[in-house]
């Protein structure tokens, strides 16, 4: 029998209709002879707001409760979707990550899934029930609650694909699917039927934020194709896939823009072999993910290094290069979190020549200044000033002419 997953994101369960609805579509997949496993996410903007609870009450908490804390709100989404799929007359039975068989490490916040014993859902599923997992959750070893880190039910979703060998996995979601820039910052931005692993991989990455970087992933890894698609509506969104056979590639796929890096300055350290690796296997060992790096040598051997980090990481990152700064006899240290990072993405780009330079020049005829670039065989990115990033964006899908880049149009899915 056929297997489906469909994931739910928090703007398409925001009111119990928008859950009601949910319900429906869940049960018209059942109803067609379909085995069906539901991955939820918290209701609208609730993960937010737990968050906020938790500061309110303490301004760094303890991580284990975080995570305990964040997991509530699936909690509350996987009980509404069983009882509105109850109020519909059908069976539904809710699980937790843990009673889903998820187990995750247990880095508080961004845990990984370590493995899915799936035979409780399996269990269900022969029941003919309706299984509704909580989304964004696991347990360590130790039966702690863990969390994927944010938007992570989409990689619960995909991860209980693979291991359920699920024919179908479907992403509902509040746009009509991948577009090539986000659609509320790009008016003009063109939906994109069928995309690549890759080009999703690294638009999420870059800030795209309709799908967790880490569940395309594991899509990719282990072969699953799955829908971006509306919760409002019956089209069919888009399909990610391996297009990597394809002859001809489009050489920029869409653009991005991240907002939430900051980027870190260790002033004149010592320009002398054994210094970036000093800075940065100290960084590493904090748990804290770099991204861009730039070294300006200035004057009496002494050089400039700096770096970007998610600001979430900002406040560790501060204190190990503070620290760092003292050791090597450096300056001091400087920290700008008005940052935004423009990026473009397309595995055409490997063999189309002038793609960064026609990236600069969108920028430099906006008078918008680059502070730091850094390039892929897919991608290139830039920092610039935050309060030009949407300017940025559009300046530079308009210079890709991204709303007309491929033969199909928005119009097709509507
Ligand atoms: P969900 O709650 O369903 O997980 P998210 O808010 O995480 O939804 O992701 C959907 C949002 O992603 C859209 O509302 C859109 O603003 C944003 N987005 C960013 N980049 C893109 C893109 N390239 N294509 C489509 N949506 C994008
Ligand atoms: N509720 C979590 C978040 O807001 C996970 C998710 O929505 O995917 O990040
Ligand atoms: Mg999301």
């Amino acid at each position: 029998m056929d297997l489906l997953v469909q994931k739910f994101g928090g703007s398409s369960l925001a009111t119990p209709q928008k859950v009601l609805s949910a319900a429906r579509r869940a049960i018209g997949e059942f109803e067609a002879g379909r085995s069906v496993v539901v991955v939820v996410s918290a209701q609208g903007d609730y993960t937010d707001r737990l968050i906020t609870m938790a500061r309110q009450i303490h301004p760094e908490p303890n991580p284990r409760e975080m995570d305990t804390l964040m997991a509530v709100g699936e909690q509350m989404s996987i009980a509404l979707m069983a009882i509105a799929i109850h109020s519909l007359g059908h069976g539904a039975v809710s699980l937790t990550g843990a009673q889903a068989g998820i187990r995750t490490d247990n880095v508080s916040s961004k845990a990984r899934i370590r493995t899915i014993d799936t035979s409780r859902l399996r269990r269900e599923l022969e029941r003919e029930q309706i299984v509704i997992v909580a989304g964004f959750q696991g347990v360590d070893v130790d039966d702690n609650i863990t969390t994927l880190g944010r938007g992570g039910s989409d990689t619960t979703a995909v991860a209980l694909a693979a291991a359920l060998g699920a024919e179908r996995c479907d992403i509902y979601t509040d746009v009509e699917g991948v577009y090539t820039a986000d659609p509320r910052l790009v008016p003009q931005a063109r939906w994109i039927p069928v995309i690549d692993y890759d080009e999703l991989l690294e638009l999420a990455s870059l800030g795209a934020r309709v799908m967790h970087s880490r569940a395309v992933e594991l899509a990719k890894r282990y072969g699953v194709p799955f829908r971006v698609r509306p919760s409002f509506s019956e089209s069919e969104g888009t399909l990610v896939t391996d297009l990597s056979g394809e002859m001809e590639q489009v050489d920029v796929r869409g653009a991005a823009l991240e907002t939430e890096e900051a980027k870190v300055t260790i002033r004149h350290v010592p320009d002398r072999p054994g210094v970036a690796a000093t800075i940065f296997s100290e960084i590493a060992a904090a748990s804290i993910n770099v991204d861009m790096i730039v070294q300006n040598v200035s004057e009496q051997n002494r050089a400039d290094v700096s770096f970007t980090v998610m600001q979430r990481d900002l406040p560790r990152a501060v204190q190990v290069a503070g620290r760092l700064a003292d050791e090597l006899n450096a300056a001091g240290v400087d920290v700008n979190e008005e940052i935004a990072k423009v990026s473009i993405v397309g595995t055409g780009m490997r063999s189309h020549a002038g793609v960064a330079e026609r990236m600069f020049r969108a920028l430099a005829d906006q008078k918008i200044n680059i502070l730091m670039i850094s390039t892929s065989e897919i991608k290139v990115s830039c920092v610039i000033e935050a309060p030009a990033g949407e300017r940025a964006l559009r300046a530079v899908h308009n210079a890709f002419e991204l709303e007309k880049n491929d033969t199909d149009t928005k119009d097709d899915n509507e």
